[in-house]
């Protein structure tokens, strides 16, 4: 099965459908990562803070898939923000992972308090520069800090990645996207579990119709939505089920009635307060 790429504006391209690895245990990562990678997944989200970056490393060393048919990113945590921090940073990022340099690179969260931002995404030009990521973004930018890095660095982020599933659609935020060209990606995107998404009538009816799980129908959303989307689990079914999301399509109708569901529901930390 070949993954839509979505175009970046940097010239690169990204895999639409990934795997995400928030909470995978360090100790099973290795194990995850690599049923992910049997099961077709070829784009890898991690980050510093998850703590799993080694067990990522082992199972992309031992997949023996070459590395230009993966991409990887992994993420700046908030501590590690400044120049010289985020210099030794993503080297340690990369020591852990096995790897000379990341697809992606991205600041995790703003941290306004901190106000390190800035000077952290000037730090990620020159570290782009270096080679050791190809392409730079950040994560959890409101408009303001999306707005504040544009006018204060000559590059553009290349995605922000942000919460964003049925009942938090952010179109703002992809709206300011969209103008910019910079690519949203979707963290949470079946909700994190914490909410009762799947038995909403528009999912659980489209769902019934396409002879398809109600997760399906989800990822599928976003997919036509145009978000980049990376789920989470930790199960070789549902690992498997996550994937198999390229042989359906919604229709016009049944995108509308799931837009329909955003009530403006984070089920995570709000961007102005994570520090
Ligand atoms: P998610 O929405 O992918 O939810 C994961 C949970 O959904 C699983 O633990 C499981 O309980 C359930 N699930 C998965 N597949 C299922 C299926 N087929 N059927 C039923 N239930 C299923 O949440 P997430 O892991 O938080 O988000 C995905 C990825 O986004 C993360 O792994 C991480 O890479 C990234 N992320 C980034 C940030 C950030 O601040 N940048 C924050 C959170 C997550």
């Amino acid at each position: 099965m070949t993954v839509p790429t979505i175009a970046l504006n940097d010239g690169t391209t990204i895999p639409q459908l990934g795997f995400g690895v928030f909470k995978v245990d360090p100790e099973q990562a290795e194990r995850i990562v690599t049923d992910a990678l049997e099961a077709g997944y070829r784009h890898i989200d991690t980050a510093a803070i998850y703590g799993n970056e080694i067990g990522v490393g082992k199972a992309i060393e031992k997949s023996g898939i070459p590395r230009d048919e993966l991409y990887v990113t992994t993420k700046l945590w908030n501590a590690d923000q400044g120049t010289q921090s985020a210099f030794d940073a993503i080297d340690l990022s990369l020591e852990k992972l096995g790897l000379d340099r990341v697809n992606l690179y991205l600041i995790h969260w703003p941290v306004p308090s901190r106000d390190l931002y800035l000077e952290s995404w000037l730090a990620l030009e020159q570290i782009r520069e270096s080679g050791k990521a190809v392409s730079i973004g950040v994560s959890n930018f409101q408009i303001e800090h999306l707005e504040k890095i544009i006018a204060g660095s000559s590059t553009v982020p290349a995605v922000n990645q942000i919460e964003l599933h049925p009942a938090f659609s952010q179109a703002p935020l992809r709206a300011f996207g969209r103008l910019n060209n910079i690519a949203t990606e979707a963290w949470g995107p079946l909700g994190q579990g914490k909410y009762d998404l799947f038995d909403l009538a528009p999912i659980a009816e489209a769902a019934a119709a396409h002879g398809k799980t109600p997760a399906q129908v989800v990822l599928r959303w976003h997919l036509q939505t145009g978000n980049i989307v990376f789920p989470k689990s930790n199960s070789p079914e549902r690992i498997a089920e996550n994937f198999d999301v390229f042989d359906f399509e919604l229709s016009n109708a049944e995108m509308t009635a799931i837009d329909g569901l955003d009530e403006g529901k984070r089920v995570g930390g709000h961007p102005d307060e994570v520090s």
